[in-house]
């Protein structure tokens, strides 16, 4: 059995189990139209799919497309995936150190309490980021899968 996210035309979006990458995908249990399969999740160490990491999480209302309840809760089911998965592997849950500044230079790497300051603006000037840049949060179908550090 395999587990794949899968998503509807009419943007439900649900996961089920196949017995192998060549079976058919499954009619969407809300409104039986054809569905295809999401593209998969963070793969880290081999282990099973963690999930977005708490950074990749939609945080606004707009992310969530204003609220759509489908979204919300499939959204609801990964962050709880993911809080179980964290307390079990805690190296997932990343940096929790209180951000100090995530403007301007700061804007890609944000600077944490306990970071030392000058090697951080050095190496936040080495990345070349650019002042005032905002990522959109990433969508449901459209989660950048770069590995979490
Ligand atoms: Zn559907």
């Amino acid at each position: 059995m395999i587990l794949y996210d899968f998503g509807c035309l009419n943007g439900h979006l649900f996961e089920a189990g196949l017995k192998s990458m060549t079976s058919a995908n499954p009619p969407c249990p809300a409104c039986h139209a054809e569905t295809t399969r999401r593209p998969s999740r963070l793969n880290i160490g081999g282990r099973a799919s963690a999930g977005p990491s708490r950074e990749q999480m939609p945080r606004s209302w707009n992310a969530v497309r204003q609220g759509d309840r489908e979204t919300i809760a499939h959204w609801h089911r990964l962050a709880e995936r993911r809080e179980a998965l964290e307390d079990k592997y805690p190296e997932l849950a990343g940096d929790r150190r209180p951000i100090l500044a995530h403007e301007g230079i700061f804007s890609g790497r944000p600077l944490r309490a306990g970071d030392d300051i000058a090697q951080a603006v050095s190496s936040a000037m080495a990345d070349g980021a650019t002042p005032h840049t905002h990522h959109p949060a990433p969508r449901p179908g459209n989660i950048d899968t770069k590995a979490t550090p």
